[in-house]
C-alpha cells in the first residue's frame, strides 16, 4: 500500500517544465531555484530530475552542501550569500558561488584568507529594497570587488523583481531600466528574471533566468495557471478517505461545530490536516478531488483530518484516494480559495507527508 498523505512528484513534469522554460527563454541559461527543499518537492529529487539545468539557486549554505553531498556537480549559487567568514572557505572548497549584497559580506570577503578566488554575483537593489546595494553604491562596490584578489573575475550581477507577478505593474519596467543602465557594460553574467520575469517580461531574461515556481508547473501570477504557459504541475498531494458517514440535515461537524449541513448528506473524512501542512484556515468550499469530481471542505480543518461534503448520492468508500492538489485540481486555485499563494502550500508540507518521486 502506498503511504498517505503523500506528495507524488512527477519527474517527467519537472523535465518538461525545464524544456518549456528553455523554449520561452531561448537565449538564457537556467538557474533552477531549488531552495526550501526544492519548493517542497524534495531537494535531491528535483536536482536528480533537472540534470539538464545549467545551475541551481539555493538560499542557504546547508542546502548547497546537501546538493554537493548528493553528488550534484553543477553550478550552485547561494542567493542569500554567506554570513560568516569561515563559510567563505567552505564555498571555495565546494565550488559554490555566492551572492554578495551588503557591506559586511564585502569586508569579510576582502579580509578572507582564501586558497582560491570565489565566484560572486553582486546584488543590485533595483527597487525591491530588501537585499542589495543601491544604485548609488553600485559602482564603488563593483570597483572594490574588481580590486579584490579573493574574487574571481569577471564579476556577475543580479537583481530581483518586487512586482513581476503583477503584469500591469510599472515597477518591473522601472527595475529593468535601473538594471540595464547600471550593468549593460559589465563583463560577467547578468540575471534578473524569476518565474514571473521569465514568463511575463521577456526583456528581463538576460544571461540567466532564475525560475523557481514555474519549474514546478505553477504560475506565479494570481488568477493564472501554469498550464496556460505549457507547464505541468509536478506535485500531486494525495491522501485517503478514512471514514464515510451518513450526516443529517442540521448536524454540525468538527471542532467548533460551526458548519451545519443544510440537507441530509454523506461526509468524507480525509486523512490530512494542519499537522501535514494543509492550512487550518482553509474555508468552507475549498475544493478537493474525489473520484473524478470536486467536493468542498466543510467544518474546521483539524491536525490530522479534514471533512468534505460528498453529497447524498455519493458512492465513495473508505480507502478511496483524495487529491488535495495536482493536475486535476491546480494548486493555484486551491491557494486562491485559502487566501494564500501556491508557493506557501507546496513549501509548507511537513515531514509527515511522504515525498515520492515517480
Ligand atoms: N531568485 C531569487 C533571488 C529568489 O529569491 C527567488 C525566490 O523567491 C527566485 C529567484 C525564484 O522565484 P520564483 O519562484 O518566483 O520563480
Amino acid at each position: 500500500m502506498k503511504p498517505f498523505p503523500r506528495a507524488e512528484i512527477s519527474a517527467q513534469a519537472l523535465k518538461n517544465n525545464l524544456s518549456r522554460l528553455r523554449q520561452i527563454a531561448p537565449n538564457s541559461s537556467v538557474m533552477a531555484v531549488v531552495k526550501a527543499n526544492g519548493y517542497g518537492h524534495g531537494l535531491l529529487n528535483v536536482a536528480s530530475c533537472l540534470t539538464e539545468a545549467d545551475g541551481f539557486g539555493l538560499a542557504r549554505l546547508e542546502e548547497a552542501l546537501a546538493l554537493r553531498a548528493g553528488g550534484v556537480k553543477a553550478k550552485l549559487v547561494l542567493l542569500e550569500g554567506f554570513f560568516r567568514q569561515v563559510d567563505l572557505t567552505t564555498l571555495v572548497e565546494h565550488g559554490i558561488d555566492t551572492v554578495i549584497h551588503n557591506e559586511v559580506q564585502l569586508e569579510m570577503l576582502e579580509n578572507a584568507p582564501l586558497s582560491k578566488p570565489v565566484t560572486v554575483w553582486l546584488k543590485l537593489d533595483s527597487g525591491m529594497h530588501r537585499l542589495g546595494f543601491t544604485p548609488e553604491q553600485f559602482a564603488q562596490v563593483y570597483a572594490r570587488l574588481e580590486a579584490c584578489p579573493q574574487v574571481a573575475k569577471p564579476i556577475n550581477i543580479m537583481s530581483h523583481f518586487a512586482c513581476a507577478d503583477e503584469p500591469d505593474n510599472p515597477m518591473t519596467q522601472e527595475q529593468l531600466q535601473v538594471f540595464e543602465a547600471l550593468t549593460k557594460n559589465s563583463q560577467g553574467y547578468r540575471t534578473l528574471a524569476n518565474s514571473a520575469g521569465t514568463l511575463y517580461w521577456p526583456d528581463s531574461q538576460a544571461d540567466w533566468i532564475r525560475p523557481g515556481i514555474a519549474l514546478y508547473g505553477v504560475s506565479p501570477v494570481i488568477g493564472d495557471l501554469g498550464r496556460n504557459h505549457g507547464l505541468e504541475p509536478a506535485m500531486k498531494l494525495v491522501s485517503q478517505l478514512i471514514a464515510v458517514r451518513e450526516h443529517k440535515a442540521g448536524q454540525p461537524v468538527g471542532y467548533g461545530c460551526f458548519w451545519h449541513a443544510e440537507a441530509d448528506t454523506r461526509l468524507g473524512v480525509v486523512a490530512i490536516g494542519y499537522g501535514d501542512g494543509y492550512p487550518r484556515n482553509a474555508p468552507e468550499g475549498t475544493p478537493v478531488w474525489v473520484n473524478g469530481r470536486r467536493v468542498p471542505v466543510v467544518g474546521r480543518v483539524s491536525m490530522d483530518m479534514l471533512t468534505v461534503d460528498l453529497g447524498i448520492d455519493a458512492t465513495d468508500s473508505i480507502g478511496d484516494d483524495v487529491v488535495l492538489w495536482g493536475r486535476e485540481l491546480p494548486v493555484e486555485e486551491v491557494a486562491e480559495h485559502i487566501g494564500t499563494i501556491a508557493y506557501e502550500l507546496v513549501t509548507k508540507l511537513t515531514p509527515r507527508v511522504a515525498v515520492c518521486l515517480d
